[in-house]
């Protein structure tokens, strides 16, 4: 009867006695586990000590017992072994003071990996814990429940450092991370940690980046972790969490074969350099099928599948090989999903690989059913094959499964042609007809097709110093918003008739908010004979998200429990999310609920409610788009109302808004359109053109104008009255020509085309049901809430007399007027724009 003897007996250990015993019924099977437990959850201890797994019997999946009564395996825990002696086949054993020799046939290693402590002067306070096992997280848990700590410090922002400050701060501690890299979350790319650093900082939890511990010091007061940089956080606890190194010393003193990091080499069927002894888990590494070198993968995955092979490999023989590990890996981050695999940029750059890379901004499901929130996706690839190379996820809802699919195709060494191709489960609740990872894969083919060049965030400056034009395809609303520095702003729709603005004698770089329209300017810009011209991956969102300072240092407060935090100036107090000193509001407050609307929806629903309500009332607007937060204080600069605070919970935004009284008008602003100097609080708009595009253009204008409280008069001429035309027939009599127009033109907005792609009216039915997809309001509803908003609606006399249109044939609220009323709001309006 063959004897197996495992040593550990966690993860890769106790199932690799589970799996033997299933093919092999006779084999002994002695597993030695230094600890008391066995089998237990050790990826559920943060979650224990913050109170969200609550019983703690919960963690320990199986026992000494089950694995006897079940799988009639001998399992010793408090065994510790000491020694191996791979040519005698013995193994060393300590319990309880005891010592003895156990003879193995087969020997597989199992002993994962520890945290590391390096000596850092004042590192044995007993304050100072590391999470590993069960008695670390009881020792964690002693100290929650019964010295109540306020303050905690996290050193090292990995996945069980983040989660540890999670799970502190669930539990009402202040919670400060210390981390020496640039970055929490070192296995995404920068751009990909950034919105994690932002989200802790709106948590209130503090961020101290690319600073180290040189000192741990006692004082009277409790502890104090001295940075680098000088900076000194007290303390009640620190949790140290920097980083793993394999628990091999047993391994090393037996000569089994370690590289130079020490961990244990071993073959594709996880054999050692010794007969008869395997290895499995954190403590080895193997060969990465992506990059062909040895990688350590340190996860729960990894070290069970390698545990099934192993015990194939004793029981039948070595016939399935290890294929290596892409380390696919997933955490939550507060309301945040962070989600990884295969290869990084800097992974990539480390090791020579050629790639590309594109970040998209999908949404979780169907934009128009609601609870959709958008993710950030950053596909790479190999330019030469195509081939995945890895991708990278951050957002709340749906980060996971993409993740996983891009994983499964990376697996299996496949491309983005294969990803493109990608046939997902699709209902309204759970996707889109074209899922994220397609769209990323799309975006990919796309390069690879040179029809657009893709612009990093960081190589944004480079651009600059080529001395690029910044483009910005976005809405002047959102352009007003923020937008980069020295930009020019000709949103998408508008591109094609001011080609003459974009210089042909320097390089273009467009920008939009994700990424989308960007490319669609690209293109056409390309068509027109554009060449040296970019369209930034991932947008303004990537890039603000990379750019905007990354740290929140000195939040560090006596504890509360963090509700949620604000993110904004000075009303607010800094990162707690509670408002300070704030006068109670004199009215009543009124609450709008804009969730489920996109920009520029939510701002132009707060405009109308501040504009009903007196000076000093609240407003609360709740709103599930992201860029919610940012609008808000943007509008309040503009408007020179009191943004009171920003609070967010499960991806929903509420803000507090305070009707300054009295309102003051709005600031005067430039913006870089040659030619257009904005000044004022009027705008104007010339409506001359009867493509649904162009008409939409001018009324996302003019809505956005209002929500940032300018008056805006828009004026309809020659082409421009089928816009304002009345839906249902009027009977008026016309004179012949009257009637030729009649039948020739758009008898109303509902049946206008657009202006480039048409194809006989599918262009115009596909970009109704896209606006809808996007819940983009229809241009019928984008007019009705302009002319309900007051914006005067006036259509050009002249012209209806030329074209034979009457005025009963006008929609409700639309005047006649002739050029003298145009000219006069035209003379005291900052903005004019012909459409
Ligand atoms: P372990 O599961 O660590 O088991 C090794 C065992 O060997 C230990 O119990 C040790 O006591 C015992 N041992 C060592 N030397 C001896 C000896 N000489 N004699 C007897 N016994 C010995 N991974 C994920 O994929 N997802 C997660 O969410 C995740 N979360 C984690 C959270 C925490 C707090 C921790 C600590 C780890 C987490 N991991 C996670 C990592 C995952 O737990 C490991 O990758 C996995 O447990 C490795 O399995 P292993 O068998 O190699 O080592």
């Amino acid at each position: 009867m063959a004897k197996t003897v495992i040593i550990g007996g966690v993860a890769g250990g106790a199932s690799t006695a589970a799996r033997l015993r299933r093919l092999d019924e006779k084999a002994e099977i002695v597993v030695f586990e230094r600890g008391s437990h066995v089998s237990y959850a050790n990826c559920g201890l943060p979650y224990y000590a913050g109170g969200v797994i609550q019983e703690r019997e919960r963690l320990f999946l199986m026992t000494p017992q089950k694995f006897r009564d079940i799988l009639d395996v001998d399992v010793r825990v408090d065994s510790e072994v000491i020694a191996i002696d791979p040519a005698a086949k013995t193994v060393t054993v300590r319990n309880a003071g005891r010592e003895y020799v156990e003879s193995f046939d087969s020997l597989v290693l199992s002993p994962g990996a520890e945290p590391m402590r390096p000596p850092i002067p004042g590192i044995d306070d007993p304050r100072i814990l590391t999470v590993r096992s069960v008695p670390d997280i009881d020792r964690v848990k002693d100290v929650l429940d019964t010295a109540r700590p306020e303050r905690a410090v996290v050193i090292g922002a990995g996945f069980i450092g983040l989660e540890m400050a999670e799970n502190l701060w669930e539990r009402g501690i202040s919670v400060t991370v210390v981390e020496a890299l640039d970055q929490v979350m070192n296995v995404v790319d920068f751009e990909m940690a950034a919105p994690v650093h932002h989200h802790m900082r709106d948590k209130g939890v503090g961020l101290y980046l690319k600073d180290g511990v040189k000192a741990f010091v006692r004082d009277e007061s409790g502890l104090r972790v001295e940075l680098g940089s000088g900076t000194s956080i007290p303390t009640d606890l620190v949790i140290l969490s920097i980083g793993v190194k394999p628990d091999t010393r047993l391994a090393r003193d037996a000569g089994i074969e370690l590289d130079a990091r020490g961990y244990i080499v071993v073959d594709e069927f996880l054999r050692t350099d010794k007969q008869g002894i395997y290895a499995v888990g954190d403590a080895i590494v193997a060969i990465s099928p992506l990059t062909g070198k040895p990688m350590p993968v340190p996860l729960a995955g990894p070290a069970n599948k390698q545990a099934r092979l192993v015990a194939n490999t004793i029981a039948i023989g070595p016939t399935k090989p290890w294929k290596g590990a892409i380390a696919t890996a997933v955490a939550k981050i507060f309301d945040l999903t962070v989600a990884c695999t295969g290869l990084s940029e800097k992974l990539c750059v480390r090791e020579g690989i050629p790639f590309r890379s594109v970040i998209v901004h999908p949404g979780s499901h169907a934009g128009y059913y609601p609870g959709a929130q958008s993710y950030a996706l950053k596909l790479l690839w190999n330019p030469v094959d195509g081939k995945l190379l890895g991708a990278q996820a951050v957002g709340r809802d749906g980060v996971d499964k993409r993740i996983d699919a891009v994983a499964a195709h990376l697996g299996m060494g496949g491309t983005i042609h294969d990803l493109a191709e990608f046939e997902h489960a699709y209902a309204p609740p759970y996707a889109s007809a074209k899922d994220g990872t397609n769209y990323a894969a799309f975006c990919a083919e796309n390069i690879q097709e040179g029809m657009t060049d893709s612009v990093t965030w960081n190589q944004v400056e480079a651009w600059k110093a080529r001395g690029a034009l910044l483009l910005d395809a976005r809405t002047p609303g959102e352009f007003e918003l923020g937008h980069m520095d020295g930009a020019m702003n000709i949103s998408n729709t508008e591109i094609r008739n001011r080609l003459a603005e974009v210089p042909r004698d320097r390089p273009v770089l467009l920008y939009c908010g994700v990424g989308l329209r960007g490319y669609l300017s690209e293109r056409i810009l390309r068509q027109e004979g554009f060449t040296d011209i970019g369209n930034l991956s991932g947008g303004w969102k990537t890039w603000q998200a990379a750019t905007s300072p990354q740290t929140n240092p000195g939040s560090f407060r006596p504890a509360q429990k963090r509700p949620h935090a604000a993110m904004h100036d000075d009303t607010v107090s800094e990162g707690s999310g509670v408002p300070e000193n704030l006068p109670a509001p004199v009215g009543p407050t009124l609450n709008v609920d804009t969730c489920g609307l996109q920009c520029p929806g939510p701002i132009i629903q707060l405009k109308k409610a501040m504009d009903e309500v007196a000076p000093g009332t609240r407003v609360v607007v709740k709103a599930s788009d992201a860029g919610f937060s940012r609008d808000a204080q943007a509008w309040c600069n503009i408007t020179k109302n009191r943004l009171v605070s920003v609070t967010e919970e499960k991806g929903t935004w509420t803000a507090t808004f305070e009707k300054s009284r009295p309102q003051v008008p709005s600031a005067t602003m430039t913006n870089s359109v040659p030619g257009l100097h904005v000044s004022g609080d009027e705008a104007t708009i010339i409506v001359f053109s009867n493509d649904l595009d162009r008409a939409l253009a001018s009324f996302v204008i003019a809505n956005g104008a209002l929500a940032t409280g300018k008056k805006v008069t828009m004026f309809f001429t020659f082409w421009g009255l089928s816009v304002v035309r009345k839906r249902e027939k009027v009977k008026v009599r016309k004179d012949f020509m009257g009637r030729m127009f009649d039948m020739m033109l758009p008898g109303n907005a509902g049946a206008l085309n657009l202006s480039q792609m048409n194809f006989g009216g599918v262009g115009a039915w596909l970009m109704k049901k896209r606006m809808a997809a996007f819940q983009v309001d229809r241009l019928e509803e984008m007019m009705a809430a302009a002319i309900q908003a007051g914006v005067q609606m006036t259509a050009c006399q002249m012209s209806m007399e030329l074209m034979g249109v009457a005025r009963e044939e006008l929609m409700e609220g639309v005047e006649t007027g002739g050029v003298a009323s145009y000219l006069e709001a035209a003379g005291t309006s900052g903005i004019n724009l012909f459409v």
